[in-house]
Formats: structure tokens, sequence, C-alpha cells
């Protein structure tokens, strides 16, 4: 069970993965997870950056899919403007939608990698079905943590305006 936790590959976000690392271990089919992985849950369409990083990942050869725990609305409207194929309600870690994107994609388990920032749902679901799991930093997270300092610093300055006035 704990093995099935962790993923083969942790980085800070999806332009941190190396296409050519995954090739060269004989990845060819990518499994894309888009609330946190690709945009924070409140972003109805992907960013210039993320059609630039699907047009990269489609020039050096791979097949990708999105496959999404969220509502078909949510899902659709994401992929209005994209050609990528997407699945929505996947009900990840159940294997099921894992298996119904590898067959769209004419894939097997040796040559897909599943891309998501859940542990308890991509990286779970991909590692049942055997697939070379890589979890991203959240990025609703990163923007908390982000939005934090900076409330910090704020504090911080405050604190030090209010004593220059005493
Ligand atoms: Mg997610």
């Amino acid at each position: 069970m704990k093995n099935l936790l962790i993923p083969k590959l942790y980085v800070d976000s999806i332009f941190d993965i190396n296409l050519d690392e995954l090739k060269k271990r004989g990845i060819k089919n990518l499994i894309v997870d888009i609330d946190n992985t690709l945009v924070a849950w409140d972003k109805k369409t992907a960013p210039r950056s993320v059609i630039q990083w699907f047009d990269e990942v489609k020039k050096k050869g791979f097949n990708i899919c999105l496959v999404s725990n969220n509502t078909e609305d949510r899902v659709v409207k994401f992929t209005e403007n994209i050609e990528i194929a997407a699945f929505h309600r996947a009900k990840k870690p159940f294997k099921t939608t894992f298996y119904k994107a590898m067959n769209y994609m004419k894939a097997n388990k040796e040559n897909t990698a599943v891309i998501g920032d859940q542990i308890f749902t991509d990286i779970l679901g991909g590692n049942r079905v055997g697939l070379y799991t890589i979890l991203v930093v959240p990025i609703e997270s990163k923007e908390f943590w982000w939005t934090q300092l900076v409330r910090k610093i704020e504090r911080f300055i405050l604190k030090k305006i209010k004593k220059g006035y005493n």
C-alpha cells in the first residue's frame, strides 16, 4: 500500500518535466490531471504557457489525454479551444478511466505516464495501473504559499513602519 502512494518522479511543475528523459524511458503517452496540475481549480481555460506546453509535448511525439475527477462542464470548457481528448468524472484512484484513456491513445502501461498533483488520486491510481507516476506541486497551494509569504512581509513592513512612528 505504502509504495502505491510514492510517485516515480516529483517535480515543481509540468514545465520541469524533462520530456526527453521520459522518451528515453520509453514513455510515449501522457495522462494529465487538470485541476492544480495544469491550472488553479478556478481558472476556466488554459493559459498560453500551458497551451505552449501541450504543443511541445505533441511536437515531441507524445500522445496526451486529460483525465479529471471534475465535472463535464469544467472539462468541456477547459478543452474548448485546445485539441486534446479529455475524460471527466474519472473517479481516480479507480482504474477504469486510466484504462479508457490508455485505450484511446492505444497505449499500454509500460509506455504511459500519469501527471498529477494529488497522491491519493493521480499517483495512487497511476501506480495501481502500473504507470510511471509524476507528482507536481499543486498550483493552488503554491499560490497560497506565496500569498502567505507576501502577507508575512507586509506585516513585517507594517510593524517597522509603526515602530518608526512611535
Ligand atoms: Mg488535481
